[in-house]
């Protein structure tokens, strides 16, 4: 790079004249004719003051929202410049390796250049990030393996087939380089005390530390911030070596995080990051999965940013080194890497399920008296940890309840909780966090327990043989008089129905609407929940029914739905 020619091109004026873009920063970036640029106009993100995090823990806190690129993720800002770059040495193909972010980016951009794009990816790659590459046409490949193994394949197969290699390689960082430049403008060149910036393979966090070095040379700034690189503690080789005190990275075989974007055992610019880190007086450190997911929630409740776990690290990094006054008083960026939508499962995995009410307002108003509304919208307990084996006595059960949920239900109410519970455990299923969870939202969803008892299941039985039909048997009381039904069915539940329907005979007058399973958590010993739709005389009704066991459930909700003539 001539720096020389550089000075002489960007001034006071340029920074005036020229649009907020990425494309700004082209007199220092390696291409070659900036018409050719292509832009989705990436770049220009906001940086945003805290509002609460920051003044609670006394430090000037800005947070570079770098979820707002084109497609959620600062990778778009080294797209641009690779897809520039392929597309100037006229190759045929790219491919790259990628946790989910690089994927949809690169192929965002392949797009944009007309280029076609090969992405190999680790198996467990959300279903969002996928879902977004194939909508930009990208052709993914997913690896039986980690994303190391994927990086590998791109390169291989890359050398093979004479694909440009994308990924984070020497021409991304000079795109992602311009963050710092960006932020220098948006800080009107004040070099703030220390960036936080999330860190898996590196290459940012070394994109960082060039483009302060740049700016230094060009004598805009004199010095660098501490960069402080933060790593999910179940994948930190940086971390390790910056503990150690190492100039070089010991890769981690295991990577274990919720944090998928910074899940990398053994990152391409680990050494790189380290420098940056070393170099700039800054330090690493690890969060766990909790660390970062609360972070993560603090950032959405309390700030109004929705961003990945990984990004939220940089936030868990002050929130535990904040307390002891490191940056007390000082000006200090949060690096967001990329958006809450990029990977909305982590949320699901602790949220409160949202209540599903039929539309009634009654309904609502019972979850509102209930204080349902009062309690977490969220929690952090594990989902599988065990609470009950045995049955609870009711305040066992109240204050269980009361410290999970932050709210006290009615009576009534845990008296059904109880009551469900039982029923797990007659099973044999350990009653676990998660189980509680259904329990309780199914009660408060559902309304109490029919006015008349019509049907009655007093008992049933259902055998299925391999390679034969399912037959089911049924003992039912209908306004008090038993039945016997039995039938055979295509599947267990079909054998049911119509045994119900066999026992009743004319006294029992239903047909099925719908029937919907939903398979609660995982495990061969996972709670199955029931819904099922029916209509007698012209109304229709709906009935729902939880337990471990299907047929269980599925009975339950029958009697409900035939008794309740819950109008829908
Ligand atoms: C890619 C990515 C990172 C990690 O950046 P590296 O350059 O690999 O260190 C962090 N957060 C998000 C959201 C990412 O997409």
């Amino acid at each position: 790079m001539n720096l020389d020619e550089i000075k002489s091109k960007i001034n006071e004026e340029y920074f005036h004249k020229s649009p907020p873009f990425v494309s700004k920063y082209l007199p220092l970036m390696p291409i070659r004719d900036h018409e050719k640029f292509i832009s989705l106009k990436e770049g220009s993100t906001p940086l945003i003051k805290s509002k609460v995090i920051g003044p609670e823990l006394g430090i000037d806190l800005h947070f570079k929202l770098e979820s707002q690129n084109p497609t959620g993720s600062f990778k778009d800002r080294g797209s641009a410049v690779e897809l520039t770059k392929a597309k100037e040495l006229g190759v045929k193909a790219i491919t790259v390796a990628s946790t989910g972010n690089m994927a949809a980016s690169c192929s965002c951009y392949a797009a944009a250049a007309q280029l076609p794009c090969f992405i190999f990816v680790p198996e467990d790659t959300p279903a969002s990030k996928i879902s977004q590459s194939i909508a930009y046409g990208g052709r993914i490949v997913k690896i039986k393996g980690t994303y190391n193994d994927a990086a590998i394949m791109a390169r291989s197969v890359a050398e093979q087939l004479g694909f440009y290699l994308a990924g984070d390689y020497a021409y991304r960082v000079e795109g992602h380089k311009t963050a710092v430049f960006e932020l220098l403008d948006q800080m009107f060149f004040n070099v703030p005390d220390a960036i936080i910036v999330p860190v898996g393979c590196g290459t940012n966090m070394a994109a960082y530390a060039k483009g302060y070095r740049e700016y230094m040379e060009l004598g805009f700034v004199d010095h660098m911030p501490e960069l402080v690189a933060v790593q999910a503690s179940g994948a930190s080789p940086v971390v390790n070596s910056f503990n150690k005190n190492l100039k070089h990275i010991e890769p981690v075989t295991s990577v274990s995080t919720v944090a998928g974007a910074i899940g990398i055992g053994d990152p391409i610019d680990g050494v790189k990051a380290l420098d940056a880190v070393y170099s700039s007086g800054g330090f690493a450190a690890g969060f766990s999965d909790t660390e970062m997911l609360e972070a993560q929630y603090r950032l959405s409740k309390e700030e109004g940013l929705f961003v990945e776990a990984s990004c939220a690290a940089s936030v868990a990094c002050l929130i535990k080194d904040g307390k002891n006054g490191k940056y007390a008083g000082k000006k200090v960026v949060c690096v967001l890497t990329g958006g809450g939508l990029k990977d909305p499962t982590t949320i699901l995995k602790i949220a409160i399920k949202p209540p599903t009410i039929y539309p009634e307002v009654d309904s609502f108003l019972s979850l509102y008296e209930a204080k349902f509304f009062e309690g977490k919208t969220v929690s952090f307990t594990e989902k599988d940890k065990v609470l009950f084996e045995k049955e609870p006595d009711l305040p066992t059960l109240k204050k269980t309840l009361l410290e999970h949920f932050e709210t006290s239900w009615d009576e009534e109410s845990i008296k059904r909780i109880k009551k469900m519970i039982a029923g797990f455990l007659v099973k044999g299923k350990p009653v676990t966090f998660s189980d509680l969870q259904d329990a309780a939202q199914d009660v408060l969803e559902t309304p109490e327990s029919p006015k008349k008892e019509v049907l009655k299941v007093k008992d049933y039985e259902v055998i299925t043989i391999k390679d034969k039909k399912p037959t089911a048997k049924v003992k039912i009381l209908v306004n008090g008089k038993e039945f016997n039904g039995s039938a055979e069915g295509v599947g267990p539940v079909d054998a049911l129905i119509n045994a119900l329907r066999d026992g009743g005979g004319d006294n029992l007058e239903f047909s099925l609407m719908d029937y919907r399973v939903d398979i609660r958590n995982r495990g061969t010993n996972a709670v199955v929940f029931a819904e099922l739709k029916l209509k007698q005389k012209g109304v229709t009704s709906l009935g729902t029914g939880t337990s471990p066991d299907i047929i269980q459930a599925s009975i339950e909700a029958f009697e409900q739905a035939y008794n309740g003539f819950l109008k829908v």
